[in-house]
């Protein structure tokens, strides 16, 4: 099992009067085929340790690792190339282009691999089918309700097949059955062979994970289910 995160003393200090200490030194490893629920309440840190784990952000101090590669030797543009390739990411805030259909929204998953469009746009085909929302494929972004809109931004995190999968509150906005679905779908894709974090506030996604992380003020609270 090799580590594909590694998180060592991370702080995240975003500047302020306050300041607001948002991670205040994290340390955890996430090896690759785990299957990891990150809990904890509302402002404990969840998505900054995501933005961190995915790269979107830098820490103030303390070093991260992506699959190996310390981060802090990476510039922006091949960290970009290693999230463009290694990782999935679903936004809480879905970060969906509003004048693209969903299938180009999807399809933008690929847009930095060197993938022709046409193979570009089977791939979305196929990633929409997987988050049920074949029929939705031509429609904007703006028109699609708000459950709809995260499962466009599942399908974009999951298109390019990438071996980890962070999701930020993935079924936040869905209703039970859709976010069954959704379950079954991160279930399926970690019986593949995926990597997946999964922020959560669901006992049931959280349930079916095998390690729970629980952030409070900024720090790991509790970590269950570590192989370690
Ligand atoms: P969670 O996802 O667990 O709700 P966040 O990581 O979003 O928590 O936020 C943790 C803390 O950091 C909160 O107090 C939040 O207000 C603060 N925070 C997050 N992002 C920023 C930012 N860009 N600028 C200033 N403060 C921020
Ligand atoms: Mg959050």
């Amino acid at each position: 099992m090799s580590p594909v995160l590694h998180l060592r003393d991370a702080r995240k200090v975003y500047p302020g009067t306050p300041p607001v200490e948002s991670i205040r030194g994290i340390t955890l490893t996430i090896h690759s085929g785990e299957l990891t629920a990150i809990v904890g309440p509302s402002g404990s840190g969840k998505t900054t340790l995501l933005n961190l784990a995915t790269g979107l952000d830098r820490p103030t101090s303390g070093s991260v690792r992506i699959t190996g590669q310390p981060i802090e030797d990476l510039s922006d543009r091949r960290l970009a190339g290693l999230r463009a390739h290694r990782l999935g990411v679903v936004f809480q805030q879905f970060h969906l282009i509003a004048h693209l259909s969903a299938l180009d929204n999807v399809a933008t998953g690929l847009l930095y691999r060197g993938v022709p469009a046409t193979t570009r746009r089977a791939a979305a085909t196929d990633a929409l089918a997987r988050v049920g929302l074949a029929h939705r494929a031509h429609h904007k972004a703006q028109k699609l309700s708000g459950g709809e809109q995260q499962r466009v931004a599942i399908a974009r995190a999951l298109v390019g097949r990438p071996p980890v999968v962070f999701a930020d509150e993935p079924t936040g906005n869905l209703d039970s059955v859709t976010g069954a679905g959704i379950l079954a779908l991160l279930r399926d894709l970690h019986a593949d062979g995926t990597t997946i974090v999964v922020i959560t506030h669901s006992d049931e996604v959280a349930q079916a994970a095998h390690r729970r992380i629980t952030l409070r003020d900024g720090l790991v609270a509790d970590d269950t289910g570590s192989p370690e």
